[in-house]
């Protein structure tokens, strides 16, 4: 008897003893452990060794040799599991990524917001429409979406379908990006038509016909690199349901080391990465490369601590620091955070995510972000680095390959009033295709500049 309560004890991961914040409340506890008896079932979505090799890739971001485009949906929705949604957003990254890596003349390491982020934090724990007070939709993961008290219940059947939305957006992903449909000079093709055909495109032209130089160049001397015809891409999401990160975090049978392999990369966010708290402890014993979003009341005393919790090693690549300050903030509050851990000797990644920290919600209450807000605080983030002497890693968006109309402002300018017509995120809102193409060319003027 007693040592079966101590067998089950030890297998409880030190995480699962924390408090953990944003987890949904299941009614059924007992349909929740049956759910995740499934999914410690169900195979990895990736391999251990991938993961090993993007935190490799990462390494050469920490030091300034590549460069970090990751981006996606804020949320995805099971609804959105579809070819179209998939290839336009595919497809969109890869464009940014072909621009930033003439420009930055170096690696761009490829990582979507993609294959598992169906799960949202969220400020309030209710909804009040009319009168009418309900839980707080969390994600297709968690509940539904419909304003409905059924609907909201958090139902962990979710999850299972969660994995399998996961394994199909990841299955095709890796179809693309390995079959041929993102060759560069395909990928080039499609800059080259955003370039011509749209008025945003157009005050880029010089930039394209740099690259397109490029491409005759390397035509004419018959370079035919099989980098032309695949590309390396990586899937992440942020950790939040732990339910689920712990069911599918395995041993690694080659090294006998922890790693989630729900994804690639995993990050913990702004609101669940309390030092004492269930995610930092579950993120500090996977092997993963981890993100860590930071918003802008850290502190360098906080960030020297997350880099002692996460990569005590100082392995570079390990960590990444994704940071959401707001455009009104990055100037005054990133300096500190970045002189202080680079004294320390670590290398994280440094990232800017210039979309959470620039929220606000129209007159038409519509939850909104301004183009130039983002833009602004890029390069607020690039000025940072720039005056520091420390690399500027990359950029984290919420973006989707669709013209929707939930951010305003961009080259194609979408005004307040236009944000009914398309706006269709089930979370925050994400640059349409043509905001996101133009921010890629911004930045790539910015690296050059
Ligand atoms: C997000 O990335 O969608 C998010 C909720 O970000 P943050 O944790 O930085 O608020
Ligand atoms: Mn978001």
């Amino acid at each position: 008897m007693t040592s079966t309560v101590e067998n089950s004890a030890a297998r409880v991961p030190s995480w699962r003893t924390l408090p953990a914040a944003q987890q949904p409340e299941y009614p059924d506890q007992e349909a929740l452990a049956r759910v995740v008896t499934e999914l410690e079932s169900f195979p990895p979505l990736v391999f251990a060794g991938e993961c090993d090799q993007l935190r490799a890739r990462l390494g050469a971001v920490a030091r300034g040799e590549a460069f970090l485009l990751q981006g996606g949906d804020c949320a995805e929705s099971f609804d959105g599991v579809g070819a179209d949604d998939i290839r336009a957003k595919v497809k969109t990254l890869l464009q940014m990524g072909a621009v930033l890596t003439y420009a930055a003349s170096v690696p761009v390491v490829k990582v979507g917001r993609i294959a598992g982020q169906y799960s949202k934090p969220r400020s309030k724990p209710t909804e009040t429409r009319d009168g009418v007070t309900l839980p707080t939709y969390r994600g297709d993961s968690v509940n539904g979406f419909d304003f409905t008290e059924a609907a909201r219940v958090p139902d962990p059947e979710r999850l299972k379908r969660m994995y399998h939305a996961s394994a199909s957006t990841l299955n095709l992903v890796r179809a693309f990006t390995t079959g041929g449909y993102a060759d560069l000079r395909q990928v080039h093709a499609w800059n080259q038509d955003f370039v011509k055909s749209s008025p945003s495109g157009q005050r880029y032209e010089k930039l394209a016909r740099e690259i397109d130089n490029a491409m005759s160049f390397m035509r004419a001397c018959g370079a035919e690199p099989e980098e032309f015809r695949t590309v390396e891409f990586y899937a992440s999401h942020e950790a939040l349901l732990l339910d689920y990160e712990t069911a599918l975090t395995r041993t690694d049978s080659r090294t006998g080391h922890l790693y989630d392999v729900s994804g690639h990369m995993v990050w913990i966010g702004e609101r669940t990465r309390q030092m004492d708290g269930a995610h930092i402890e579950f993120a500090s014993k996977v092997r993963n490369p981890i993100g860590i979003k930071l918003g802008p009341t850290t502190t360098p005393e906080e960030a020297l601590e997350y880099i002692e919790r996460l990569d005590p090693e100082r392995e570079p690549g390990r960590l990444t620091f994704i940071v959401r300050m707001g455009a009104d903030k990055i100037r005054d509050r990133l300096p500190t955070l970045v002189e202080k851990v680079t004294a320390s000797g670590a290398q994280p990644v440094w990232v800017t995510d210039p979309m959470h920290g620039n929220t606000f919600e129209a007159a038409s209450g519509h939850k909104t972000r301004r183009f130039d807000d983002v833009l602004d605080e890029v390069k607020g983030f690039f000025e940072v680095h720039k005056e520091l002497g420390t690399h500027p890693g990359g950029i984290h968006v919420e973006l989707t390959g669709d013209d929707v109309t939930e951010c305003v402002g961009g080259g194609d300018e979408i005004f307040v009033d236009d944000l009914h017509q398309r706006y269709e995120t089930a979370c925050d809102p994400r640059l349409n295709r043509s905001q996101s193409l133009d921010l890629a060319f911004l930045v790539a003027e910015m690296y050059r500049g």
